[in-house]
């Protein structure tokens, strides 16, 4: 069965049990402080099980793009290694929300995979939790109980709270599982060991495919667990490990998901797979980490230095590396895989599709600076190597290559044993665990359990339309971490400020209580579904009722980034073209910054054409035309751009102001006139193929016009000229180009009389032009008029003497022929009268300088020259 169908057969099956399909969503996080990135497929629905939102749909089912490479759940150093971990994978999932429980999960999962897929039952186990002393939980004998109806009671098997346990992460909703387990190896190797014997012992062939999480506790701060009041269903299926075992394959990588992709590899760097272990890893590796990467760019998180694209940075140049160590791959060609991967998947997943030229430019980019570093390195561990004082190098100095020049370690480790020699292994890990220690004690903060003063309300944001208003605390939190101290974390029924999100800055203001005592908001910010505001302080009667005001002027300015935000993408399609995608935006009170793909620089007449554009909307007084709760496919069908990476609800906002359509749900002006005017102040590249763009509106752009505007005034009363300041500079400069001129005639001229004087002053001593004098010019002219009379007079023999900032200086010219003739040496002899100004120097025969501190000597060491022609 094509991989493709399995897909469409896991949804159809919960689509016939009355689930609601959903898209999948994104794959890079965007506002939850918690996670980088989507691990599993419950994460889009957290917020359900938490209570903090209610689920439309009580029972939903979808495909979801995970990636586990950071924080709990991290596979990445097993990926290749293994055959059935990815960091990318697809999981498929049902969920209850407070609707069907065990009993239905349970019976569904078992249909689907042996009614549905006809997997036999003969090659499944299921696990169930055993219990749990600490947490003072029994056996789950509840689904012991339902499993007995479906699966024979050897199959079904006790698990501890590692595999069977199942919690979201330190707090939150938590439960026991169900895992399905198959075992695929032939019938000759499971009449040796019994199959039971292999589940969860990492054994490749006897893998779980999925688990059935039975929601039903709430992990509190403490550590200890409360019953929730509604009990939910979670599962997660890997959809790749499920392709292996239709496909009736023994690896993820052989199923039609990864085939393609390896023979392309293959193709392009001569290798094959499934011939040595080390290439086969090395080709694995490949094959999985540019879907990652593949897929983190098209959902708009590029490489970078920092945080999640950190982490997309090291995905790639682990499969980088991988490729220059073991298929010897000395140029960038992993962007060439991305074609295979859009047509593959592309149907499924269109932003791939979309954005192919991208994620191609972009790993490209990647892939030749890291070839790049990787040269570097191997130079710099050469010079390590060979100043080495014994046969192990430092684990300091690998650290060091390792930190700061991205040098992986098991390169250097690999190197140094071809060599014969070896790496001071624990050196290193010390140095990395260090490294570890300060980073981690630097993110590190602490919530504590949310106090929650009031049940029955959910918090709604009216700041679309109000700035002010009567709220009551819901509840509230005390944070602690060391960047920020301790804060507080307030929720209310009801909000005007607007929370961090869709690039716009969260805003700022002010909370005061009947008795007039105020509690400052410094932030505000999205967790999920909760509007979080942020103080230092909390009110004196956390029961009041509070006027809530937000900081006008802040939030104005921002709004007008905003608009102009949306002016500048229609400005840049219109200008640039259609490939124009927005790959990230910051609308900051102060300025704004867009970030769009386009492949190469943006003209100064392009910019000012798009400036153009932009401030003629302002001035056409476009009235903002807002949609809400518009249902997102009309919204799109009526022309609203949508974002790629972005999670949309059934029901979308949209902002319009004359052409520009988009679905939105930050703040704007309610007339594009209110963002007065829009100047860009810079254009630059972000990455390969991804250019940025910051621009200034309203009370920045008059602040910068102002400032402009001084400048202009300070600078007409320099000129003295305020009616034609231009003309005035203009004229200061040419009469300065003519004075520049003049000098240097004067300068010739007087170098010139110099040379006529000198010449008219040479001695002959015995059919030699001699001379020693002194003259007022530094070193370069000294030699340079020396060599001018040595072209004009034959026999020379010249010695010149000068005083130059309490310096002396000489200088001896003795024409070639002279110098062998009469076995004359201007470097010894300068030596001698360099002691006469208390100094040295040196040279060559026919001509030698020297540098001395007592110009009072000078005389003497002229007059001592003519000894040496007498
Ligand atoms: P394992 O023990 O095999 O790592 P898990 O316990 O981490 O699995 P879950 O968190 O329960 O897995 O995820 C649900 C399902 O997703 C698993 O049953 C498995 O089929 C699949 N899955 C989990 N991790 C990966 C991965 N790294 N690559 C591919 N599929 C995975
Ligand atoms: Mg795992």
């Amino acid at each position: 069965m094509k991989s493709q169908e399995i897909r469409s057969r896991f949804l159809n099956f919960f689509k016939s049990k009355n689930h609601e399909i959903v898209p999948s969503a994104p794959m890079v996080m965007k506002d939850d402080p918690t996670l980088m990135f989507t691990n599993a497929g419950m994460n889009q629905f957290k917020e359900y099980f938490l209570g903090n939102a209610t689920a439309k749909y009580t029972r939903i089912a979808d495909t979801q793009k995970c990636l586990r490479v950071s924080g709990k759940h991290n596979d990445l150093e097993e990926v290749g290694k293994d055959t059935y971990h990815h960091t990318m994978f697809e999981m498929l999932g049902n969920w209850s929300i407070g609707d069907y429980f065990k009993e239905d999960a349970i019976a569904w999962a078992w249909e689907f995979l042996t009614v549905e897929l006809k997997i036999a039952p003969e090659n499944l186990y299921v696990t169930v939790f055993e219990g749990d002393k600490e947490d003072q939980i029994q056996k789950d004998e509840e689904a012991f109980n339902l499993w007995k109806k479906h699966i024979a009671e050897e199959r079904i098997l006790l698990g501890n709270k590692k595999d069977n346990f199942w919690e979201m992460g330190d707090q939150g909703p938590c439960g026991p599982a169900s895992e399905i387990h198959v075992d695929i190896r032939s019938e000759e190797e499971k009449a040796k060991i019994p199959g039971k014997d292999l589940v969860n012992q990492d054994h490749p062939q006897v893998v779980e495919i999925w688990n059935l999480v039975f929601i039903q506790y709430n992990r509190m701060a403490n550590g200890s667990l409360k019953e929730l009041p509604a009990k939910h269903i979670d599962t997660g299926m890997g959809f790749e490990r499920l392709a292996m075992v239709m496909q009736g394959k023994q690896s993820n990588y052989d199923t039609d998901v990864f085939m393609p992709i390896i023979q392309e590899i293959e193709t392009i760097t001569g290798a094959t797979y499934q011939k040595t272990e080390k290439t086969d890893i090395a080709i694995r590796v490949i094959a999985d980490h540019v879907r990652a990467v593949s897929f983190a760019i098209a959902d708009g998180q590029l490489p970078s230095n920092n945080g999640a694209g950190y982490v997309i940075r090291r995905i790639l140049r682990r499969a980088i590396r991988y490729g220059f160590t073991f298929l010897n791959t000395k140029e960038a060609f992993i962007y060439k895989l991305v074609a295979v991967i859009s047509n593959q998947m592309g149907d499924t997943f269109p932003e791939i599709k979309k954005q192919q030229h991208l994620c191609e430019n972009v790993i490209k980019e990647e892939e030749n600076s890291f070839l790049k570093t990787l040269d570097q390195g191997l130079n710099l561990l050469e010079s390590i190597i060979n100043s080495a004082q014994s046969k192990e190098i430092s684990g300091k100095k690998a650290f060091e290559l390792y930190d700061t020049y991205g040098f992986p370690i098991d390169l250097t480790a690999l190197i140094l044993e071809e060599k014969g020699l070896s790496l001071n292994i624990n050196e290193f890990e010390s140095e990395l665990s260090k490294q570890k220690e300060r980073s981690r004690s630097a993110a590190q903060s602490t919530a504590g359990d949310w106090v929650i003063l009031r049940q029955d309300d959910e918090e709604e944001f009216i700041g679309y339309d109000y700035l002010e208003t009567q709220v009551k605390l819901t509840r509230y939190r005390q944070v602690e971490s060391k960047k920020d101290g301790k804060l507080f974390q307030l929720v209310f029924n009801l909000t005007p400020f607007y929370p961090e999100g869709g690039g716009q800055v969260g805003d700022k203001g002010y909370l005061e209580e009947p008795n007039g005592n105020l509690t400052y908001i410094i932030d505000t910010k999205k967790e999920n579904n909760l509007i979080i505001h942020i103080s230092k302080h909390l009110p004196q009667d956390l029961h009041a009722t509070f006027t809530a005001t937000v900081n006008n002027q802040h939030r104005l300015n921002a709004a007008a980034n905003h608009s102009a935000t949306h002016l500048l993408h229609q400005a840049l399609k219109n200008v640039l073209g259609d490939h124009v995608e927005q790959k990230g935006s910051l609308v900051h009170p102060a300025y704004l910054r867009f970030d769009f793909s386009h492949f190469s620089k943006v003209s100064h007449e392009q910019l000012e054409e798009i400036e153009q554009f932009v401030n003629a909307r302002i001035y056409e007084e476009l009235d903002l035309i807002e949609g809400r709760n518009v249902p997102f496919a009309q919204a799109v069908e009526q022309g609203a751009t949508a974002l790629f990476g972005e999670k949309y609800g059934d029901t979308v906002r949209t902002i319009q102001f004359g052409n520009s359509f988009e679905l939105c749900g930050g703040t704007h002006v309610s007339n594009t006139s209110q963002i007065w005017h829009f100047k860009i102040v810079s254009e630059s590249a972000v990455a390969a193929g991804v250019r940025r763009i910051e621009a200034i509106t309203l009370d920045a752009a008059k602040d910068f016009l102002n400032e402009q505007s001084n400048q202009f005034n300070a600078l007409k009363q320099l000129v003295k000229n305020s009616k034609e300041p231009l003309k005035a500079v203009e004229n200061l400069q040419n009469e300065n180009a003519q004075l520049k001129k003049e000098i240097e005639q004067l300068k010739k001229e007087k170098a010139a009389a110099a040379k006529t004087n000198l010449k008219a002053a040479l001695q002959q001593v015995n059919g030699i032009n001699f001379l020693a004098t002194t003259v007022d010019l530094d070193a370069a002219a000294m030699k340079d008029l020396s060599f001018q009379l040595a072209g004009e007079v034959e026999q020379l023999f010249l010695v010149l003497g000068s005083k130059q900032n309490g310096k002396a200086l000489l200088s001896i010219y003795i024409d070639k022929k002279l110098a062998e003739e009469k076995a004359l040496n201007a470097g010894k002899i300068i030596r001698d009268l360099g002691k006469f100004i208390q100094g040295g120097g040196g040279g060559q025969a026919f001509f030698a300088t020297a540098g001395g501190k007592n110009p009072s000597g000078l005389a003497e060491a002229l007059s001592a020259a003519k000894t040496y022609i007498d």
